[in-house]
């Protein structure tokens, strides 16, 4: 694999427009779970699969109580940025970062010092909440205070209607022009790096598509094997927080 970094790293040096996508297994270093590996929230307890399903979450008033009080106590709050979100960082002060895609929720992306207008959160934010009824959104800390006052599912204070966090659960449609701008930003990559991500999620995945079509070298960092392993142009499966900082950095030449 060194050979594969060394390569790698030199596409990166030539590239200008640098396009990533992001997974959950970017952050599994920070300490959050992912949903539905080994270790997944999902695969150890499947009811908790219901409480990010809006028909249950609609409908049911103690699938939100238990809702709220998951999102209280959520890995996520405790998060650090890591030295793969770091490396991202890195990128972008290089210049080449054109955009960061990420089906991730927990904006340690942002947190970690990339500049919000490169994220394209597919996914939404689970930093933000967002009512059902008129469309209002803003800090989540702001509901789970109420929560933790002991309001145990939150209305709305403008319209009375449900309230849930600004992320696309089960059951709802991804944001058009979100995922419009994810493709757009793909077909403009030389280099488009794929991290952490099954790439089995569409229309996302299908960013790696577009990407290739119109020319990029596809770089493929996860863990375990991805559908478009064959497609890409090199695959590193080894640890994403020490893989990145040394495909991406600016620092001294990998000597791995
Ligand atoms: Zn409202």
């Amino acid at each position: 694999m060194p050979g594969e970094i060394d390569k790698v790293r030199r596409w990166v040096d030539d590239a200008k427009r640098v396009v990533v996508l992001t997974g959950a297994g970017i952050s599994t270093d920070s300490g959050i779970p992912d949903f539905r590996g080994p270790q997944g929230v999902w695969t150890k307890n499947p009811k908790a699969e219901k409480l990010s399903d809006t028909r249950y979450y609609m409908a049911d008033p103690e699938v939100r109580k238990l809702a709220w009080q998951s999102r209280l106590d959520h890995t996520a709050w405790k998060a650090q940025p890591n030295a793969g979100h770091r490396a991202l960082v890195d990128l972008e002060r290089r210049g080449k970062l054109h955009a960061l895609i990420t089906q991730n929720i927990d904006e340690l992306h942002q947190q970690a010092g990339n500049s919000p207008d490169k994220v394209i959160e597919v996914h939404g934010s689970m930093r933000r909440f967002m009512c059902w009824g008129c469309g209002m959104r803003g800090p989540m800390q702001k509901v789970l205070e109420r929560v933790r006052a002991g309001e145990e599912d939150p209305a709305c204070r403008d319209c009375g209607g449900i309230l849930k966090s600004d992320t696309i659960s089960f059951g709802q449609e991804l944001v058009p022009e979100v995922i419009d701008r994810a493709m757009r930003v793909a077909a403009d990559a030389d280099v488009f790096v794929a991290v952490g991500s099954t790439l089995q999620v569409y229309p996302v995945a299908g960013a790696v598509d577009i990407a290739k079509a119109a020319g990029a070298r596809i770089v493929i960092v996860n863990a375990q094997p991805t559908p478009y392993d064959e497609a890409a142009d090199a695959v590193l499966p080894g640890s994403i927080s020490e893989v990145l900082p040394a495909i991406l950095g600016s620092g001294a030449r990998s000597t791995m």
